[in-house]
């Protein structure tokens, strides 16, 4: 199979590749467990060295790695930059705290002693999606590598130069041959990989669709696997929040990546009292914000990914309207002709339609008027999905009580949704399981051993 990267802003194809055959597959897998063999053994200091490595390598050519994503998947340039960055943070972030998360911990048994000791597991494959086609993978790498476990990247389809971009990073740093290798295969050779005895454990960021294929077939091997899916987030907005703040950061929590986040602020429930208010500084925020080249550096957001994203949006759009959606803002456009999709913020939703149900994966907000607070939580957890969540009010306390109840893996108060080296991500329900970042990613493809001393 051949991979083409296409700037999706203008339509024009930057380098076609070539995939790699299942016979190519099986012996990148060999290498990695050779890899794997000697890595495993490498002091913690060592690998913290070529981590460092790694992030200088993403600092000192960050204009380099950052035109990659622009070019290919139509990020603005200053958000490319903004995600290169972050991945030099991770680096630091494991380089530094790795060997403190595996430290043997010591138990409390009956008798003698005991600990948890960790081991690395093997080859991992990681399976990702487009949207931070950098921070995705580095988010997994980072912790995966500094535990000891070798790599393989089987990135979204239309993102190739960042697959090759990212193994250079670890080249560059000066990373042993076969320790992070990515593979230009196609979705259907994954299940290849997966049940390859060579290959211990699997992560996927993606879709549910995808989710469930990887899980099905981890599940058959008895691998452990990871999945990052996808993610509707409630934007609770109660009566005495700070509505001009919560309008302006949920205007941003929405258009981010240009609604492209998998913890985008997606169904904004807002109490009566604000609604309106809210409302109308969420549209004048957005009307703020500046369309154009993404590698114009005044541009806020730019086209989707892709065509056909555009044209599935469209679908789930114009199904809601048809089946009584109200158009709060914005304009259906009469047909898909490129990767642009404009911002619309949809209303009157019921359970049914898409905008009620489904993930929308751009700059469509879905509104929801309610009651009362606990109006608000039953409707946050109306949905299937369960990744993140923000909540706004000045009754922190309040705020405390309402978190407890709210079905995800994470909820943010009186601040968007967003991710850090040092604070645990995932999902709950649909969004997945396991979970990425802090001490608790890195422990995630490792063995847990007990060792248990009588004496
Ligand atoms: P996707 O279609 O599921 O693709 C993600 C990755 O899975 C790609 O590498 C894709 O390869 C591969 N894939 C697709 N179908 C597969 C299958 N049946 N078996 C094995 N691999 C398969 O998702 P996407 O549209 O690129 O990304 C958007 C989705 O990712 C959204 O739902 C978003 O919310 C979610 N996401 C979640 C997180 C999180 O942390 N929870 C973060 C970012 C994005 P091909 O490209 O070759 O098809």
């Amino acid at each position: 199979m051949r991979f083409r990267s296409v700037n999706p802003y203008n339509g024009q194809l930057i380098k076609e590749y070539e995939g790699h055959s299942d016979e190519d597959v099986k012996e990148i897998i060999r290498q990695a467990g050779n890899a794997f063999n000697r890595w495993k053994e490498v002091p913690f200091e060592e690998r913290s060295a070529l981590m460092y490595k790694a992030a200088s390598e993403l600092r000192s050519s960050k204009e380099h790695y950052a035109r990659i994503i622009t070019l290919e998947m139509g990020k603005p340039l200053n958000e490319s930059y903004a995600e290169i960055e972050k991945c030099a943070k991770v680096c630091d972030y494991y380089a530094e705290k790795a060997a403190v998360f595996l430290k043997d911990e010591p138990l409390d048994p009956p008798h003698g002693e005991a600990y948890v000791h960790y081991n690395p597991l093997g080859v991992v494959l990681a399976v990702m999606p487009w949207n931070f086609p950098f921070w995705q993978v580095f988010r997994f790498a980072a912790p995966a590598l500094m535990a000891g476990n070798t790599g393989l990247l089987k990135h979204a389809s239309n993102v190739p130069g960042c697959a090759l971009a990212i193994e250079e990073v670890f080249r560059k740093a000066g990373f042993p041959e076969s320790v992070f290798t990515s593979l230009l295969i196609s979705s259907g050779q994954v299940k290849q990989v997966i049940d390859d005895p060579g290959v211990a454990a699997v992560t996927l960021t993606g879709s549910e669709l995808a989710g469930k294929s990887v899980a099905a077939t981890a599940g058959n091997n008895l691998k452990k696997s990871v999945l990052e899916l996808g993610g509707s987030d409630p934007f609770i907005v109660l009566k005495d929040a700070d509505v001009r703040t919560a309008a302006t950061i949920g205007a941003k929590a929405r258009m981010i990546n240009t609604g492209q986040s998998c913890i985008a602020a997606k169904r904004f429930i807002l109490e009566k009292e604000i609604a309106e208010q809210f409302t109308d500084i969420f549209i004048e925020e957005i009307e703020r914000m500046k369309f154009g080249n993404p590698e114009d550096k005044s541009t806020v957001y730019a086209t989707l990914a892709r065509q056909d994203l555009a044209e599935e949006i469209f679908e789930q759009v114009k199904r809601s309207i048809d089946m009584g959606a109200e158009v709060i803002y914005g304009q259906l456009p009469g047909k898909i002709e490129s990767a642009a999709f404009p911002p619309m913020v949809l209303g009157n939703l019921k359970p049914g339609m898409p905008a009620h149900d489904e993930e929308i994966f751009g700059p469509v907000a879905s509104f929801f008027i309610v009651e009362n607070a606990g109006e608000a939580v039953a409707v946050a957890n109306n949905s299937t999905f369960g990744l993140g969540g923000s909540l706004w009010t000045t009754d922190i306390k309040k705020a405390r009580e309402l978190a407890a109840h709210i079905e995800s893996g994470a909820v943010y108060i009186n601040q968007m949704m967003f991710s850090d080296p040092a604070v645990p991500f995932g999902g709950i329900k649909n969004s997945g399981y396991g979970r990425e970042l802090s001490h608790l990613g890195i422990r995630e493809f490792t063995n847990q051993k007990t060792v248990w001393i009588n004496g």
